[in-house]
């Protein structure tokens, strides 16, 4: 059917006009960070990007073309942040690994993603430096102010001096060209790579900023994303307050409850961002000492990646007066997917029911819709019982993996992700998480997957079947937890199990409880019955906790 088109200019949404506005408006606002030695780094975006200009241009020289990826293994630092920009600017991938992956997935990712130029903490280099001949980029650079860098190593000091900020050009030819890469473990143990567009990171950026189903960022907020950049892009952090000239006081490595409070404390922060297990260290840390930190700058801390206790988010609100904000979001959503606020219906209410609302994972953000289905994919109502995979669609959610076909399941014909938790939608539309179909246990906001560890398990010589649930964990959210079915006459300790799993996964994916048993419930299909299994050994069919 021809229709009027609309007269409006096709202005490219891409990391170029974050740029612009940032140098623009805000040249003279703090980005400060807290370096491996603990000293406080204090620089501008002005700086900030200056150097990002003179970096791109370096990476230009070296031969980076367009949709190179360009791999990161640091921690959140104002270099880090340099290179938040100058990567997508130049039309390359920004690809943030987990540093904190087994060196196995480590070498997995660099060749799956085929990088090209590594970046990485000097901190980070003996992670690194083992497993060289397994990258498969042509340079490595070490990250560091100061020392030379190693030889067969290339300076960062070095490179952005390098660069000639004339040379600078912002190579982006198309807002839907790739502009990062982050990976995420999927259920069968091999991570899967999720590739954001321009034109994705830019409404994202935008979305994280609204008042209304955002986080409210401006400009006289001070930010401080606890949550690494290599998660989903530190949420998204980064660009967010680039753009709203929002001061930015980075960590580093220093995750620690005492680090953290004392930087928000000197630098006055006023919101911040992490999984529950950071909160569980901070909220313990300030109930023994509660006169030691002011936390009085606080706007709000933002959790998310695994539910909120309620204990945590009324213990920070109760006792210091700290409020905290539950979203819900995944690595294939940018994240943010949903946020729970209380709304203007609820201003009268009592504080019991406004506690029950933000506890959920809350209502989508602004152009991210939700819907939930069955097994055999009719939708269901939203009635608050319910329970179905929550679907999500909008302009910041994956709509295939990058490089791999075997995961199309997980998109619908009718173009929505299927997220694999498993949830009910009340009729105001706030989610609650009541279970995941995926197979994986999340622990301390890091994917651990339950098929990789039964798979190695099963290859244990005293083992005939092996299952690996999660269970409830004050301190992680979750820990794995290993049932299994002995040969004749066998016998096994918890012991024994990590010391055979050790050389293959990283130390937290260890199991921290065996349990030998009879059977393992199966389906008629043969697969494990991990809710029966659940409830069986933990008294809950649920993983909410
Ligand atoms: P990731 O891709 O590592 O960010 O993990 C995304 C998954 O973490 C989601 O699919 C959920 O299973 C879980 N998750 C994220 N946020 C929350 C939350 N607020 N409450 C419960 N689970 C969450």
């Amino acid at each position: 059917m021809a229709y009027l088109e609309g007269l409006m200019i096709d202005y490219p949404l891409d990391v170029g006009a974050i740029w612009r506005r940032t140098e623009r408006y805000f040249p003279g606002k703090a980005v400060v960070s807290n370096l491996p030695d603990r000293t406080i780094h204090r620089s501008t975006y002005g700086e900030v990007l200056d150097r990002a200009a003179r970096l791109g241009a370096a990476l230009i020289e070296l031969g980076v073309e367009p949709g190179d990826r360009i791999a990161t293994v640091m921690w959140n630092s104002y270099h880090h942040l340099e290179l938040y920009f100058a990567i997508p600017s130049i039309g390359a991938v920004l690809h943030t690994v987990n540093l904190r992956l087994h060196p196995q997935d480590l070498s997995y990712i660099f060749n799956h993603a085929d990088d090209q130029i590594v970046f990485v903490d000097r901190t980070v280099l003996p992670l690194i430096a083992p497993i060289r001949d397994r990258i498969p980029a042509r340079e490595i650079v070490v990250v560091d102010e100061g020392e030379p860098a190693p030889p067969g190593f290339l300076s960062y000091q070095d490179l952005v001096q390098s660069g000639s900020r004339a040379r600078f050009q912002f190579r982006i030819e198309d807002e839907r060209q790739a502009a990062a890469l982050c990976y995420t473990s999927g259920t069968t143990g091999r991570p899967k790579g999720v590739l954001y567009s321009h034109r994705s990171t830019v409404l994202h950026a935008l979305g994280v900023t609204n008042a209304e189903g955002g986080l409210g960022l401006v400009e006289s907020d001070i930010v401080s994303p606890m949550v690494p950049m290599f998660h989903v892009n530190g949420w998204g952090l980064p660009w967010s307050a680039s753009l709203q000239g929002a001061s930015q006081v980075l960590p580093g490595r220093h995750l620690d409850p005492t680090s953290l409070l004392e930087l928000f404390q000197s630098e006055r922060v006023t919101i911040t961002a992490g999984v529950p297990t950071v909160w569980f260290g901070i909220l313990k840390l300030l109930d023994e000492a509660p006169e030691r930190y002011d936390v009085s700058s606080l706007r709000y801390m933002l959790v998310g990646g695994a539910a909120v206790p309620a204990s945590v988010l009324r213990g920070f609100w109760e006792r210091h007066r700290v409020r905290m904000i539950h979203a819900w979001g995944m690595t294939e959503t940018s994240p943010l997917g949903s946020v729970s606020t209380a709304r203007s219906d609820l201003a009268d209410a009592d504080e019991e029911t406004r506690f029950a609302t933000i506890l959920t994972q809350g209502q989508a953000t602004p152009l991210v819709e939700m819907r939930i289905r069955d097994d055999e994919g009719r939708e269901l109502p939203w009635d608050g019982t319910s329970q179905g995979e929550l679907e999500v669609r909008g302009p910041w959610v994956a709509r295939s993996y990058y490089r791999d076909e075997a995961a199309v399941d997980r998109f619908t014909d009718d173009g929505w992700f299927r997220t694999g938790d498993l949830v009910t939608l009340d009729s105001r539309g706030y989610m609650t998480i009541q279970d995941r179909s995926k197979d994986v246990i999340k622990s301390g906001g890091e994917w651990i997957s339950s098929v990789a560890l039964e798979n190695a398990i099963m290859g244990h010589p005293s083992v005939m079947e092996a299952a690996v649930i999660g269970m409830p964990d004050p301190r992680w959210v979750e820990r794995p937890l290993a049932v299994v079915v002995l040969k004749p006459g066998e016998t096994l300790t918890l012991e024994a199990v990590r010391e055979f799993l050790r050389p293959h996964f990283a130390s937290w994916w260890l199991p921290d409880r065996l349990e030998v048993v009879e059977a393992i419930p199966h389906s008629a299909a043969g697969k494990f019955q991990k809710t029966e299994l659940r409830r069986l050994l933990l008294g809950t069919a649920e993983r909410r906790s």
